[in-house]
């Protein structure tokens, strides 16, 4: 059952409350051809993720056709480095938030088994690689070689293991102690132990634990109740309080409160207006704001949160 009611009605002659889908595809299809613009050239450390975010999109707006297959699976093996892990783009070091992009990519495209045909040294490669960033002290995990911690990185460990079906590579319980430590008063959790409460670092660590089958350490009533005080006045999310809200934190704190089973404490009408709000509606894509310019990022996350909302003309998205 839908929670909210969309597409509503055009407002005036700029359809703010209609999902315009062609649009978005086509904005996502064209970001590969913009080669020739400075955006796309300022952006080259960010390109693995942006595959993931465009592609990711594509399926949840029904089109996963819309971007090559082959060309897709070619570039994200082409960014694999020696240690198995994967950088941003050809001849970036590796780092855990690309590999985890990779992992996605190839198993969203059923093509895992290409590792072991053409990639470097299977998935179990891939698997060590981010084993390999465990701090077998603490538990979490770090980026890359230079070993930078946060939160972010131990649930991208687990996303990319659990898909891969190497999370016995890690320390699962020491991580999840980890975790556990980085939960504040306010029952969210920081990026690292007595950091503050921040949205993101909740979805990296509820993600965590849902992939691990913990959820049970979560204080839920807690969690939800801060989770539901980032809904502003005009339905969009912030990341903490204080702070502006953001069409990115629909899936930041959306997922969490779903994955907590709370995402009935939001409205979720009001949230969905003001995504919609978010995307332009010439060009396609969405922004963080209302009339700000759009980008691959909150495109995906906007998306995603209406999918999270059961959006009519999106496909569903697990939150976990
Ligand atoms: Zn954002």
């Amino acid at each position: 059952m839908s929670l909210v009611s969309g597409p509503g009605r055009a407002v005036g002659s700029r359809s703010e409350q209609t999902l315009c889908i062609q649009k978005h595809v086509d904005y996502i299809k064209n970001l590969d051809t913009r080669r020739d613009e400075l955006e796309y050239w300022l952006t080259e450390h960010l390109r693995l993720n942006g595959v993931y975010w465009g592609l990711n999109a594509l399926y949840l707006l029904g089109h996963p056709e819309a971007l090559p297959r082959k060309e897709t699976i070619n570039f994200v093996l082409s960014c694999q480095k020696d240690d198995g892990g994967f950088g941003a783009a050809p001849g970036h070091d590796a780092h855990m938030l690309y590999t985890v992009s990779a992992v996605q990519i190839l198993v969203m495209l059923d093509a895992v088994d290409e590792l072991e045909k053409r990639g470097l040294g299977g998935k179990q490669k891939v698997g060590s690689f981010i084993a390999g960033l465990q701090d077998k002290e603490t538990g979490t995990f770090m980026g890359d070689e230079w070993g930078e911690a946060d939160t972010r990185f131990l649930y991208g460990a687990f996303n990319a293991l659990s898909l891969l079906g190497l999370l016995d590579l890690v320390d699962v319980p020491k991580a999840v102690t980890y975790i556990q430590k980085c939960e504040n008063l306010d029952g969210g959790y920081g990026i690292k132990p007595g950091a503050e409460t921040h949205a993101g670092q909740v979805f990296t660590c509820v993600g965590a634990l849902a992939i691990v089958g913990r959820l049970d350490l979560i204080n839920k009533d807690r969690l939800g109740g801060w989770l539901s005080e980032r809904q502003m006045e005009n339905g969009g999310f912030n990341g903490r309080p204080e702070k502006l809200e953001d069409s990115c934190y629909s899936w930041w704190v959306g997922a969490s409160i779903a994955m907590i089973d709370k995402i009935h404490w939001i409205d979720g009408s009001k949230l969905a207006s003001f995504i919609l709000k978010c995307q332009d509606p010439e060009a396609g894509g969405f922004g963080d704001r209302p009339g700000n310019m759009v980008d691959v990022f909150h495109t995906h996350f906007g998306i995603a949160g209406l999918s999270l909302l059961k959006f009519d003309g999106i496909k569903e998205v697990d939150p976990i």
